[in-house]
């Protein structure tokens, strides 16, 4: 049985998966959602399946599919052929010796050897994690950067068919002053309908901040991500301490270490975990297990995902006790293919946990094969 678990390939595909609609970040935009997947196969004939993806590409933390696709195949494959996947612990201690940083590509591999230990078991993902701490999530709609008039028409949209109760405005693109008044202007007509969040990716100087982000505090905005660059700690605890609304931190927590020095600081009201930007679902727990430990909720948030990564995200977000500020898991719907032969279910405003083995999900032959990028 021992042999069965042993892994005799490593395989990685890449992928372009269309988009409805343009996605807008402050810098880059993307018509397509470019994905690695990793599958790891066992000599028993198990596979279990993980998924590297950033947002868009890497502007965010210096990752892409290409790179990841490089790492995994020349320096992580060669260490996880012969291991058993259930020498999680040993295996990851074992790739971070030979490849530092990377955790989005760490965190494929991690995933997918969770997937094939838990199908190997016959249980789903979140019993290697503890088990259950809840079966759905509620999911928050990212808006684009566009004119207010079209973000409201959208968000108006969506809450109407009763798909979101809240949603997140990327910020950054345009002067400060331009943006805030945008954000101001969708904020007051949600007013007392929706929430309204917004993510500033790090674009902003500590100035900047402190005098904009009290204007959008008061038109009712909800929750202000990441303001500053994510290695300006301090920055960030004095932007919280002054504002009457939670601050998430996003680029400035990837390990449980960032974690402990953003709440001994208290940089941050909410947590923003994401299982690819934290290099898998353990890390993941620990770090939503130290917010928690500090008072400090958990969001789990998107690196927008492809179902397979955002079963991986749900799994984590259903499994972590801490996770009790929702989710973003909103990448499937964002994308014009869906990549399952059972799709995931979102109702209610929420992302419902599949039944099943593994991730509990199984991937379309057709679609993976009609979309891989040659
Ligand atoms: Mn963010």
């Amino acid at each position: 049985m021992s042999d069965d678990l042993r892994i005799d390939r490593v395989e990685t595909v890449l992928l372009d998966i269309p988009l409805r609609r343009p996605h807008r970040f402050a810098r880059a935009s993307m018509d397509a959602q470019p994905v690695l997947y990793v599958f790891v196969r066992t000599a028993g004939g198990l596979t279990g399946v993980g998924e590297g993806v950033v947002p868009g590409g890497p502007w965010w933390g210096g990752e892409s599919v290409e790179t990841m696709q490089l790492v995994v195949e020349r320096f992580i494959a060669p260490i996880l052929l012969g291991r058993r996947v259930d020498d999680i612990h040993a295996i990851v201690r074992d790739v971070t010796d030979v490849v530092a940083a990377n955790l989005y590509a760490k965190a494929a591999v991690e995933v997918a050897l969770h997937d094939a230990w838990a199908r190997g078991l016959g249980v789903p993902v979140h019993t290697l994690l503890g088990g259950l701490a809840r079966t759905s999530i509620p999911v928050t709609w990212a808006l684009g950067t566009e004119p207010a008039p079209v973000v409201i028409e959208e968000a108006l949209g969506k809450l109407d068919a009763g798909l979101h109760r809240s949603f997140k405005l990327k910020m950054g693109a345009q002067e400060p002053a331009d943006d805030v008044a945008r954000i101001c202007a969708v904020a007051e007509k949600l007013a007392g309908v929706a929430g309204v969040r917004v993510d500033i990716n790090a674009r902003w100087d500590r100035l900047t901040a402190l005098t904009h982000l009290p204007k959008l505090a008061q038109a009712g905005v909800e929750m202000i991500e990441q303001p500053v660059h994510g290695s300006e700690i301090d920055a960030l605890a004095e932007i919280n301490a002054a504002l009457p609304v939670p601050v998430m931190a996003d680029e400035a927590l990837r390990t449980p270490s960032d974690a402990i020095r953003i709440a001994d600081r208290r940089a941050a009201d909410i947590f923003a975990v994401k299982t690819t930007k934290c290099g898998g679902l353990r890390a993941s727990m620990e770090i939503a297990a130290i917010g928690a430990a500090a008072g400090i909720p958990s969001h789990g948030a998107t690196s927008i995902e492809s179902p397979v990564g955002t079963a991986a995200s749900l799994q984590f977000a259903c499994a972590a006790p801490g996770v009790t500020w929702g989710s973003e898991l909103f990448g499937p719907l964002l994308m014009a293919e869906e990549m399952l032969v059972e799709p995931l279910r979102y109702a209610d405003g929420e992302l419902h946990l599949p039944d099943g083995p593994g991730l509990g999900i199984e991937l379309d032959p057709d679609k993976l094969r009609a979309f891989r990028r040659d």
